[in-house]
């Protein structure tokens, strides 16, 4: 956005207002109070503000209950200025919304994904909100893996640039795996292997450590031999565990497995639990969490490492009292990273809840709430709604 000269401008911002709702009303702001600063700046060098978004799946059509209104009065609120509204996102109605703001405005326009063109990245349907700007900014990352018109379709029509929010992100992306200070310890849990094999397979060659916990563990432990009992794990994977394991050695990189685990009889709130050895997991109990020797094996780790990045919850950390091998890592996270000692990145839907859960939602330096945009990038994948932000501009010449 420093590159951007949007004074008297009509900016076209791509935002994610996709936020949780609960009966019509907005039940966490945060995604609408991280927009707050790239919002007030434009508004503030005297852009014409005009907000684009999704909310949920409406499917290309009009569904009156997936309505950005009630969320665009929720921006009012939290920027504390008025925020007008636009029932369509394209057409007349869109139109003459855009032609009665004044320099500083703020207008919100309708779910972009009432349209069918939206998903479907449509010519006709980019240009006709490129129309509606002179300058497209893009301040959705959580949205930048999918190729729509309102993250891709339009910057090819229009100077597009990143806002302060997408900087951010990218900024600590690259911190934790573009350019990282090392060593590079990766922690990725959560219940399958499966879901993340392209995510194992790209951490593999750039960390130097790769932490692997919760139920993908036992996919792992079994597949080296260990009995884990009725644990929940992935027979058909076991190869697959054993390739991802054949291809740190040969990048030198150390796979950090639990040595112990915290096992119950049945998946219940409290149930009664043993804390055993790998090597002595009964035939008749599941693991559903990391042991504290594991824990406290990475806690000594953490002195010499420079740099985390962590997705996946150790344990069934839903349930008590699975969440304590989490809890306890991710406080031992905070607390090096408030002592300056260690970059801290997490991504994830699940990671971020466990994170809140911990009381530590603030203290990693960046948590990133981007969902699939942040394990794709994580993946190594190119982000078209990235990548177009990049190209968009030389594209006009
Ligand atoms: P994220 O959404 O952050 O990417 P995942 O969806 O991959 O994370 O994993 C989170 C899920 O993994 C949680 O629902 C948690 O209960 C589950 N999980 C973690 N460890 C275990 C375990 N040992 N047994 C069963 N489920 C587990
Ligand atoms: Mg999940």
């Amino acid at each position: 956005m420093d590159n951007a000269k949007v004074a008297g401008q009509r900016v076209l911002l791509r935002a994610d207002l996709n936020v949780p709702m609960q009966n019509g009303k907005v039940s966490d702001a945060t995604r609408l109070e991280r927009l707050v600063p790239t919002i007030k700046e434009l508004a503030e060098k005297g852009a014409k503000v005009i907000v684009l978004s999704h909310f949920d799946r409406p499917k290309g059509k009009v569904v009156p209950e997936m309505s950005l209104k009630p969320i665009a009065e929720a921006l009012g609120r939290v920027l504390d200025k008025p925020v007008a509204f636009a029932e369509d996102c394209i057409g007349p109605v869109a139109e003459a919304a855009v032609a009665k703001l004044k320099n500083g405005d703020v207008l919100v326009l309708e779910n972009t994904r009432f349209h069918a063109g939206e998903e479907k990245n449509d010519a006709a349907f980019s240009e006709a909100l490129a129309k509606l700007g002179d300058i497209y900014v893009n301040d959705a990352f959580s949205a930048a893996h999918r190729a729509h018109a309102s993250t891709e379709g339009v910057a090819r029509h229009l100077p597009a640039f990143a806002g302060r929010l997408m900087q951010a992100e990218l900024h600590a992306l690259e911190a934790a795996l573009g350019n990282p200070q090392r060593p590079v310890a990766a922690i990725v849990a959560g219940s399958k292997v499966s879901t993340k094999l392209d995510l194992l397979n790209n951490l593999v060659a750039k960390v130097d450590i790769l932490v692997i916990g919760g139920a993908m563990a036992n996919t792992f432990l079994a597949a080296q031999g260990h009995d884990v009992g009725k644990s929940l794990q992935e027979k058909d994977l076991h190869g697959t565990a054993l390739e991802i394991m054949k291809i740190a050695a040969a990048k030198g990189c150390e796979i950090f497995l639990p040595k112990d685990v915290v096992v119950a009889q049945n998946f219940a709130a409290n149930a009664p639990t043993q804390v055993v050895s790998i090597d002595a997991i009964p035939a008749d109990m599941m693991a559903l969490d990391v042991g504290p020797a594991t824990v406290e094996a990475f806690i000594e780790r953490l002195p010499h490492i420079k740099t985390i990045i962590w997705n996946g919850p150790l344990g069934a950390f839903e349930t008590k009292p699975f969440d304590h091998g989490t809890n306890t890592l991710a406080a031992a996270i905070a607390q090096a990273t408030k002592e300056g000692k260690v970059i801290s990145v997490g991504g994830g839907g699940d990671t971020v809840s466990a994170l809140k859960l911990a009381g530590v939602h603030h203290d990693l330096t960046y948590l990133s709430s981007a969902g699939g945009a942040f394990l794709e990038w994580m993946e190594g994948k190119i982000l078209p709604g990235v990548e177009a932000l990049s190209k968009g501009f030389s594209n006009l010449g």
